[in-house]
């Protein structure tokens, strides 16, 4: 049986009139990879900071690791380790100096050098932070995360604004921590990330959970395993509803977007119908769905426009 290892109840969270987390549930279970994914502004930030202490709720209540977030909160820090987006870093030490530094903060760490490694900084352990690229500054953004050697790693929003390559570098480290038996908890708006990273993901919009589950599962949810995109070269009169297998019809970008169970069915059905009436289909695309499509159909938005 799993053990949970964080229990969230209710919490709430006001910046004045403005109710940024309105009453929300989850657990987390020791060793998975926890993801939270919503558009900006979703509340996704704000329900990690009260999770490790640096806002308090104004409702509902949160324990980790056994500790109330609020009550022990000096408990709490000794069992979880936090890269926040915005973590200022001392940009004339170089990266040994400041994990000597966060290390000597602590009365047990881990050895310094074995966890450069881990963060693939080795050729930069004697190198001023000022000089590392965005993907390593994340990276040592974790490391200090690391050192006091949690069982509980929240990360925020970690591969925003990183290059490909750089992301898939911190992919690996995620995916490393959790070989360790680390339980992470981390932040994205990035549906592609969620789906390879976490065992499983909240959805959050508008301070609301409005789904968790399995990346499959929510996937599985549509009761669509593919999305047909197209568009019509002029404008079109057609109840795309009533076309063969279509289960929900939606729009992302210009494009109409056609979920259905019956690929084969809903390609004929439209192909037919588009003759019928005269119209010329234009940049056909079949795709398997995705969590993007997911929040489309729980929200009517797209997660990246909403
Ligand atoms: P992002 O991906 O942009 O970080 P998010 O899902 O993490 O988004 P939050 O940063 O938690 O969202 O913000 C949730 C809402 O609360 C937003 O509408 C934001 O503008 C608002 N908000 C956040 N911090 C404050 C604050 N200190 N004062 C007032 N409003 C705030």
């Amino acid at each position: 049986m799993a053990e949970t290892i964080i229990h969230v109840n209710g919490l709430i969270k006001k910046y004045g009139n403005f109710t940024a987390v309105n009453g929300i549930d989850f657990e987390v279970e020791k060793g998975e990879v926890f993801g939270v994914l919503g558009p900006n502004g979703a509340g996704k930030t704000t329900t990690l900071e009260m999770l490790v202490g640096l806002r308090k709720p104004d409702g509902g209540a949160a324990d980790i690791g056994g500790y109330d977030v609020v009550r022990d909160l000096k408990k709490v820090k000794e069992v979880i380790g936090v890269q926040l987006q915005s973590t200022t870093l001392f940009e004339l030490l170089t990266v040994e100096e400041i994990l000597v530094l966060y290390a000597s903060f602590y009365k047990k760490h881990v050895p310094i050098h074995p966890l450069i490694e881990d963060m693939i900084l080795t050729d930069k352990t004697k190198s001023r932070i000022k000089s590392l690229s965005g993907g390593q500054k994340q990276r040592l953004a974790i490391a200090l995360a690391l050192v006091h050697d949690p069982w509980i790693i929240f990360l925020d929003e970690p591969t925003t604004g990183l290059d490909p390559q750089a992301r898939r570098t911190l992919w690996d480290i995620i995916f490393k921590l959790k070989e360790k038996g680390k339980t992470v908890v981390l932040t994205t708006h990035y549906m592609d990330e969620a789906h390879v990273l976490c065992d499983r993901i909240a959805i959050m919009d508008q301070g609301h959970l409005i789904a968790l589950d399995t990346p499959a599962a929510l996937v599985k949810s549509l009761h669509s395993e593919n999305a047909v995109e197209f568009r019509f070269e002029k404008e079109a009169d057609i109840d795309l509803e009533q076309l063969h297998g279509v289960k929900q019809v939606g729009t992302q970008k210009d494009a109409t977007v056609l979920y259905t169970d019956d690929l084969q069915g809903t390609l004929t059905s439209l192909i037919q119908t588009a003759d019928s009436k005269g119209l010329k289909i234009a940049d056909l695309q079949v795709r398997t769905a995705t969590l993007e499509d997911v929040f489309i159909h729980m929200t009517g938005r797209s997660l990246r426009e909403a």
